[in-house]
């Protein structure tokens, strides 16, 4: 089993360190793991659920030591990024130039509005922030950064209802995908411990099963990550996620390019 989506202590949202999450992956018999937190940003946006800037040398040096102490298990170094024009010779130039990083996640938290910019976890209630939400994902897909698309139906958290707007904002979606050969992820996370009610009572968040219902008519491709959030939980979801994928016929990623060894 692999995983290519964790997230270590420096988010302030997440326990434990790359070591940490490696010890964990080896008892659990992961053969591969990725740590990829929540990116920092040379303008320290959005510090609140990520690492400073400051912080990167450490972050990548406790990936190497992690890799350094568990010889047996592939530790890949990647970040988790929202991308804006601004960030993007930053991702380039530092993250996967100067230092070398596996691979990059593409993870839409926040998209443009109105002159502002909102949470795609709390701010996807209407169909026009739906449509922002869709267009950002889509045009971020497009810069050609990214390995694969962290939980690209994340606007099941807080848009609540299946309509002819989230039918529209999946096939844009998953056109792009499908255009750019862009995996996309059933998050375990999210199919384990992320709950909303809508007006035809709970379901999963995230994963939401129309959006991957709706991908079956797409010649798309998708991989499955626990995006732990503790060492315990690095596997967590991903024999749920392979059983949902496999009940709806639908194809797993080879991501073998980015494996080291
Ligand atoms: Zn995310
Ligand atoms: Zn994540």
């Amino acid at each position: 089993m692999k995983n290519y989506h964790t997230h270590t202590f420096r988010c302030n949202h997440a326990d434990g360190d790359a070591s940490d999450y490696a010890k964990a992956a080896v008892s659990k018999g992961l053969t591969l793991l990725g740590i990829s937190d929540h990116t920092p940003l040379p303008d320290n946006r959005w510090l609140f659920m990520r690492m400073g800037i400051s912080a990167l040398p450490a972050y990548v040096r406790a990936i190497d030591e992690a890799q350094a102490k568990h010889p047996n298990l592939v530790v890949l170094k990647s970040a988790e990024c929202e991308w804006a024009k601004e960030y993007h010779n930053f991702y380039e130039e530092v993250l996967l130039g100067e230092y070398n990083f596996d691979y990059l996640i593409l993870g839409c938290h926040f998209f443009p509005f109105q002159g502002g910019w909102l949470s795609s976890h709390l701010d996807i209630t209407s169909p026009a922030r739906l449509a922002a939400y869709t267009d950002c994902l889509v045009e971020s897909m497009h810069s050609g950064l990214f390995s694969f698309v962290a939980h690209p139906d994340l606007f099941g958290l807080c848009y609540l209802d299946w309509d002819e707007n989230t039918i529209a904002a999946s096939k844009d979606i998953l056109s792009a995908a499908e255009a750019l050969r862009l995996p996309l992820e059933i998050n375990g996370h999210g199919l384990m411990a992320r709950r909303v009610s809508g007006s035809k009572g709970e379901r999963t968040a995230y994963p939401w099963l129309p959006f991957w219902e709706l991908a079956r008519n797409y010649d798309i491709r998708v991989i499955i990550n626990s995006d732990a959030h503790d060492p315990q939980n690095v596997d967590q979801g991903i024999k749920e996620g392979r059983e949902m994928a496999k009940n709806l016929d639908l194809q797993l990623a080879n991501m073998e390019h980015l494996d080291r060894r």
